[in-house]
């Protein structure tokens, strides 16, 4: 086992060695312009390495039998690697949650110290702890910075975040002068100021209003809401140019929404606790580019292999640098969209649709299996604060409301027939008032929940 350098053939991730903040930015934008071959062999290369570190390393997979023989098939068939790659099994977040430290590695190089860890919870509400390393974080920064750095974001505007924060109970923060790290570390910064997710929606909406930021990060879930309040008062943000959203994916209604009544571009951003950065939407063509230098992604159909442009499947991804806790094909429980190579001339692979998880799917007794958008026109037909669609049997769907007052029979039966056209399937709608429908973990909201067995993962 090599202890110095653990990433050979790939110049840009000296991963075991401190390597500026700086120098990894500049690594990565060189990169981002190798041919999706090149980037395919340097994470070839990573991942052998990478197979060996775990075998060598981390109990469970010293107990394993396959990564022995993924050494010894390799040998034999160099030229077969991601068919032998292929054969590795998959881990699941069940997985994580049964092993536990089994995964964490005994040690990892020095320069890669200190360790970090990272929470993760699931539908089950059990959470996860997963190691990081001081090169996982500063990867982790010089992506961030690309993607401010690939929107041409102006640093010297403002900043605002709505978001989920375990760390403070204020609604709003004291406005930062700057936009915070890693920005901060590189570059001078505007103003900045994050207020909490879960504050009413004309709290959020005065916040809006007075700081005024320029761009905007926080979840897709938030904005319809916050659009329709802030219509009705008749005010919109003065000075907002883009709003980045994380955490849910984003439809492009309210994409097409934010374009058309306030003049605002959407990107997103596709992450997962577990393994950081996934993918980023380039500016000329707002294609989401997988950020290989940091993971592999596989998108797999039900047979285990990888899926074509334009057909969906499981993402299965592999973070590349992290020693500490290396997960060797994770299941995210994700199913997302191949996409065509995008005409920006970036090798990184692109994914087309972001389709979520299998748990956010309805199943209609047909048989088919999808991901409902367009739910949050139940607010146009009822008064209605908030809503979430959960499917409690394979043919009824049980709508949980926030109502602003009670009901009257016409509005329930237009939110009855809303869902049925939202839904494209005549189920059982049944009209259920909540005082309050929780946000899950880090804040993320669930507009449409299956508790059928065999969509939970
Ligand atoms: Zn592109």
């Amino acid at each position: 086992m090599a202890k110095s350098n653990p990433a050979p053939g790939w110049p840009s991730f000296p991963a075991g060695d401190k390597t500026s903040l700086r120098a990894l930015l500049g690594g990565l934008k060189v990169s981002q312009w190798w041919p999706a071959a090149d980037l395919r062999a340097a994470q070839q290369a990573q991942l052998t390495w990478l197979a060996g570190w775990a075998a060598a390393k981390v109990p469970y997979y010293q107990r394993e039998e396959w990564p022995t023989q993924f050494a010894a098939r390799l040998a034999q068939n160099p030229g077969q690697f991601w068919d032998i790659w292929r054969e590795m099994p998959t881990l699941a977040k069940p997985d994580l949650r049964a092993l536990g430290p089994r995964l964490y590695a005994r040690s990892v190089p020095s320069a890669q110290l200190p360790f970090g860890s990272i929470r993760t919870s699931g539908s089950t509400g059990i959470s996860v702890e997963l190691r990081t390393t001081a090169t996982t974080r500063r990867l982790w920064e010089a992506l961030t910075l690309r993607e401010h750095l690939w929107s041409q974001r102006d640093f010297s505007k403002r900043l605002g975040i709505i978001r989920s924060r375990k760390e403070s109970r204020d609604a709003i923060d004291p406005i930062q002068p700057n936009w915070g790290a890693p920005v901060a570390h590189l570059f001078p910064s505007g103003p900045s100021s994050t207020i909490r997710i879960g504050r009413p929606v004309a709290e959020l909406a005065a916040w809006l209003r007075d700081f005024d930021p320029h761009y905007l990060l926080t979840y897709p879930s938030i904005m319809p809401w916050l659009m329709d309040y802030m219509a009705d008062t008749g005010d919109r943000p003065q000075s907002l140019r883009e709003i980045r959203f994380i955490s849910e994916p984003l439809d492009q209604e309210l994409e097409t929404r934010l374009a058309e009544e306030w003049q605002v571009r959407s990107t997103d951003i596709y992450s997962a606790n577990e393994v950081g950065y996934i993918a980023f939407r380039c500016l000329e063509h707002g294609a989401l580019h997988v950020q290989s230098e940091s993971l592999l992604v596989e998108i797999i159909n039900d047979q285990g292999q990888p899926c074509m442009p334009g057909e969906s499947g499981r993402v299965v991804v592999t973070s590349l640098h992290n020693l500490a806790t290396p997960l060797l094909r994770y299941d995210l429980g994700d199913y997302a969209t191949v996409g065509e190579p995008c005409a920006c001339g970036r090798g990184l692979p692109v994914v087309s649709q972001i389709l979520g998880r299998t748990r956010n799917a309805a199943l209609s007794p047909d048989g088919q299996r999808y991901w409902p958008t367009r739910l949050n026109r139940m607010r146009t037909v009822a008064p209605v604060n908030q809503a979430q669609y959960v499917q409690t049997a394979i043919d009824t769907i049980e709508v949980r409301v926030v109502l602003s007052r009670p009901l009257r029979e016409q509005e329930r039966l237009d939110a009855v027939r809303s869902t049925i056209a939202a839904l494209g399937y005549p189920y059982k709608v049944v009209v259920v008032p909540v005082s309050e429908i929780p946000r899950g973990a880090g804040g993320k909201f669930e507009e449409f929940l299956s508790l059928l067995p065999e969509l939970q993962n």
